[in-house]
């Protein structure tokens, strides 16, 4: 049978090689290291971790990110089996011995008889002979076949750096505070006027504010990252630094909206959020892209009227990240539109993290696998883990306005991807009404409780899965 060829064997692409060779499909892992190397690896392990040697959270019940653990293990995973068998002590988190682990990995793939391991870089497009190719390439895709990929899909298609704004759950913003209203009443294609929450902020709550963000403690670029500041795209603290009055006249900007609770008082300055996904459920913080250090992100941003209990999906960050606006170029099996031939998986698709990007591998694996034997797969529900991130990444995103290359940022799994509870979650077991972060925590069981039982009937139903 002829193989399916996977370039880059990091996190994504071991576990899409071992899905494959478990279905009993034979597979070709290309690894360009050590022949060449990447700006952050050291090693030339198969699945290295670059920076942090934790998987997270490992809270199957009320962690969105230890339900994904909680169903790779379900479904074979290699990197999840090497992480149990690596597991360092971190409290509820999962971390491993970053070598210990690599080299399970790599061990476990050497052994297997169905896996090539082929090392060198595929520089370029992969040869046209390939009909069932997996680019698991990473946030730091080698030059040439990020050149081969744009010249494929445009210019715009494929970014370098990601400049991400923080993300809000809708639940936990103030709306007694805030109100929803777009500048000027102006409704976009798809909008309707009112797409924008607003968050109002009076002189002195203005200056406190840039007080704070110009003393906060910031990250700092990597050497080999440079400083990638370009159009639009200043973090706030720099634009801060720059003038006290810069964020004023640029995105805190207070003009053309009026505070419906308030109407008589004009706002100093506003904060505006868009949504982020289809289901409404997170708001992105409008041009907040920022290198500030995470815990000072939520001490700042809960200074902003409206925000004061806002939990976040997701904090701001500026990156090296190579990664393709998906939701316009993949299909809903991870393959290139373009090229059906072509799947793509790993944190080039547009997730973030290690054990994402490992999830998006087995997916695109067992996808790839399953073609080659000329099966149907059905996509994993939208109610798991698995499901939610996958429909990120191919389009479960939404831009009503604005909509453009940039609009699509990279996210790690978090409850606001994840469909609502069947039922609205308002009573404990006790009949008592919820209240507050038991009410969060009873609607994080729900939703894992669900995933669970859906994970299962998947599962069960691939294993019936018939010749397509
Ligand atoms: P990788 O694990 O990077 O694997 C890609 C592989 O492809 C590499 O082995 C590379 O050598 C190979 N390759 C590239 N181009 C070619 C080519 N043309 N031919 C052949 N082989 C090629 N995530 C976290 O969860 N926690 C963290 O602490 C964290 N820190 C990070 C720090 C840095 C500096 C960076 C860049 C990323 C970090 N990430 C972190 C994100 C992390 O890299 C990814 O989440 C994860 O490693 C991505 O998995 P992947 O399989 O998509 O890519």
């Amino acid at each position: 049978m002829e193989p399916v060829h996977i370039i880059g064997g990091g996190l994504a692409g071991s576990e899409a090689a071992w899905q494959i060779a478990q279905a009993g499909v034979p597979v070709v892992i290309h690894e360009m290291r050590p022949v060449r190397g990447t700006d952050a690896h050291k090693t030339e392990g198969l699945a290295e971790l670059v920076c942090s040697n934790s998987f997270r959270s490992d809270d199957a019940q009320s962690n969105a990110v230890g339900q994904l653990h909680w169903e790779m293990r379900h479904l074979g995973s290699l990197i999840m089996a090497q992480g149990d068998a690596h597991q360092v002590p971190a409290g509820g988190a999962l971390a491993v011995d970053r070598d210990g682990f690599s080299q399970g990995v790599t061990a476990a793939l050497e052994a297997h008889p169905l896996v090539t391991i082929d090392r060198g870089e595929i520089a370029g497009l992969p040869p046209a002979a390939w009909s069932n190719v997996i680019i698991a390439t990473g946030p730091l895709t080698s030059p040439a076949l990020a050149q081969g990929l744009q010249t494929l899909t445009g210019e715009d298609s494929l970014a370098f750096f990601d400049a991400i704004a923080p993300i809000v759950y809708f639940d936990s913003i103030d709306m007694d505070t805030a109100w929803f209203q777009s500048r000027y009443d102006k409704a976009g294609p798809g909008g309707t006027g009112a797409d924008y929450i607003n968050c109002p902020l009076d002189r002195d709550q203005y200056e406190a504010f840039i007080d704070a963000l110009i003393a906060a403690e910031k990250t700092e670029f990597k050497e080999w990252e440079g400083t990638p500041y370009f159009d639009g795209c200043l973090p706030i603290e720099v634009m801060a630094e720059r003038g006290r009055e810069t964020l004023r006249w640029g995105p805190m900007k207070p003009v053309g909206l009026t505070n419906r609770h308030n109407p008589t008082v004009k706002a100093y300055a506003v904060v505006q959020l868009r949504q982020d996904n289809a289901l409404g459920t997170l708001f992105n913080m409008t041009g907040f892209q920022t290198k500030l250090k995470y815990g000072e992100q939520s001490r700042i941003f809960r200074l902003i009227p409206g925000l004061q209990n806002a939990e976040f999906a997701r904090l701001g960050g500026i990156h090296r990240n190579t990664y393709l606006n998906s939701p316009k170029l993949l299909d809903a099996r991870l393959r290139l539109k373009a090229d059906q031939r072509l799947r793509f998986a790993g944190q080039i698709t547009g997730c973030e993290g290690y054990v994402e990007s490992a999830a998006t591998g087995l997916l695109a694996g067992r996808m790839a696998a399953a073609e080659r034997l000329g099966r149907d797969l059905p996509l994993p529900p939208p109610a798991t883990a698995l499901g939610a991130l996958v429909n990120h990444i191919t389009g479960g995103h939404i831009v009503t306005i604005d909509e453009g290359p940039r609009s699509f940022q990279p996210m790690n799994i978090n409850f606001g991807l994840f469909p609502h509870p069947d039922q609205a979650v308002t009573h404990g077991p006790d009949g008592k009404r919820l209240k507050g972060p038991a009410k969060s925590l009873a609607r994080k069981q729900a939703l894992t409780a669900r995933a669970k039982v859906e994970m299962e009937r998947w599962a069960t139903g691939l294993m019936e899965a018939v010749p397509a």
